[in-house]
């Protein structure tokens, strides 16, 4: 376990969190760069024999020292939008392993993914594909293009992270697709290259995917049969952690399991683009109890972290593990609910948790935090901006400084009026 206890004392591979909070101040976020890259090589170990590109969805951690990491083992990447292929990028990902996926891309974001030289386009409307053909044919340039399905299934995940039902603003309805791959087949500028599904994302069952699976693979059949080249199937990510335990909810040697059962010898080459399976059990948020505050019936423990450092507790009433930097068995066990600063009732990390007794300066790591954690951090209530660190072995360094208020106060003008 790179993110453990050695005695009594949490650690980020080598190092102990109380020194790195110590070091880089509280609260910031830790990576371990050796879980990052066991949990590509999980991807990568179980895929061997396939033609594979696992694509890390850049949305789930876009610091630059991460993407570069996974770029060097191997990886491609998974961008939805310009600022993600920009990181991507600057970050060393090869243009030609990279996918751009996303409703809304404007004339420049195509423009610029164009000249970049980018893999495929993942299409998710027929004005989009209309746009991206008119761009590409003005550039003299053209774009391999993969049209997003929507299977219609249901991922039985959070509602605001389902994307595969017949609802949700992502990709082309089941329905209409053929017509779409016929105007795609007519449109100057655009060459029809693959199929793109993604259903969801905290995904913990493989039956979701195994349904979505069927299906595609009829679709590719069926298009195969109406003469269309399809020589990559994009599975999209989705694979969810539990938390708070961290442990993989399907192991992905089951997930790349069923993906071989389905697509091994379809003669086409796999993308998958898993986000938060590779990056959430490999981050923690590290901060202090401010706190420590006696309401009728109740404790609360409040945190110098809030909800504008990670968002997932407000926004999905997610359940992040809590950890005491330092262990005491010594100590008794209390309830509390776990809290931020943040003037919001719902900057809460967990209601009811049951933790050793803590007292105000002592630390705490919330787990499962280096996917979905820092990229959705805000300056919300004029608060700094939560820094990054990433951690090998004995080393570690700053990968995003904290920005102050003094800076953040820089951003903004008076009028002259
Ligand atoms: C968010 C997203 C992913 C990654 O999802 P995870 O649940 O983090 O694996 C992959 N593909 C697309 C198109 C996405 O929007």
């Amino acid at each position: 376990m790179a993110i453990g206890y050695q005695q009594q004392q949490l650690h980020i591979e080598q190092l102990s969190a109380q020194d790195l909070l110590q070091q880089y101040g509280s609260p910031c976020y830790v990576y371990s760069k050796a879980q990052l890259l066991t949990n590509l090589q999980a991807y990568q170990q179980a895929a061997t024999g396939l033609d594979a590109l696992i694509c890390f969805a850049v949305k789930a951690n876009s610091n630059l020292a991460v993407l570069q990491l996974f770029a060097a083992a191997g990886a491609g990447a998974d961008v939805v939008s310009v600022g993600e292929l920009q990181r991507a990028l600057a970050a060393g990902f090869a243009a030609n392993r990279i996918v751009y996926s996303g409703v809304g891309k404007t004339k420049t974001d195509m423009a610029l993914a164009l000249k970049a030289g980018i893999l495929q386009f993942n299409v998710e409307s027929i004005p989009e594909l209309q746009r991206l053909s008119e761009v590409a044919t003005a550039l003299g340039l053209e774009a391999a293009i993969a049209i997003r399905v929507n299977p219609d299934v249901d991922a039985g995940t959070h509602e605001k992270i389902a994307t595969g039902k017949a609802e949700n603003k992502f990709g082309i309805s089941w329905q209409q697709v053929e017509q779409v791959y016929a105007l795609a087949a007519e449109l100057p500028g655009i060459r029809i290259q693959g199929v793109d599904m993604h259903i969801g994302s905290q995904i913990t069952d493989l039956a979701p995917y195994q349904a979505a699976f069927q299906r595609m693979l009829e679709l590719v059949e069926r298009l195969q049969a109406l003469g269309h080249t399809i020589d990559t199937i994009d599975l999209g990510g989705g694979l969810g952690i539990l938390y708070p335990d961290a442990r993989q909810a399907v192991s992905i040697d089951d997930y790349m399991a069923l993906v071989r059962q389905h697509f091994a010898n379809k003669g086409c080459r796999l993308i998958l683009e898993p986000g938060r399976s590779l990056a959430a059990t490999a981050g923690v948020l590290l901060c202090q109890v401010e706190y420590v505050k006696q309401g009728p019936g109740k404790t609360f423990l409040i945190l110098d972290a809030a909800m504008n450092d990670l968002l997932r507790p407000a926004m999905y009433g997610a359940v992040h593990a809590i950890w005491p930097v330092q262990l005491h068995p010594e100590r008794a066990s209390q309830r509390y609910d776990v809290v931020g600063p943040v003037c919001e009732t719902g900057d809460t990390f967990s209601m009811g948790q049951t933790l050793p007794e803590l007292a105000p300066g002592e630390a705490v790591a919330i787990g499962q935090a280096g996917a979905y954690g820092a990229v959705m951090a805000s300056c919300y209530n004029t608060r700094a901006l939560v820094p990054e660190v990433l951690v090998s072995g004995q080393q570690s360094a700053l990968v995003r400084r904290r920005i102050e208020i003094e800076e953040q106060l820089s951003w903004d003008q008076m009028p002259d009026f």
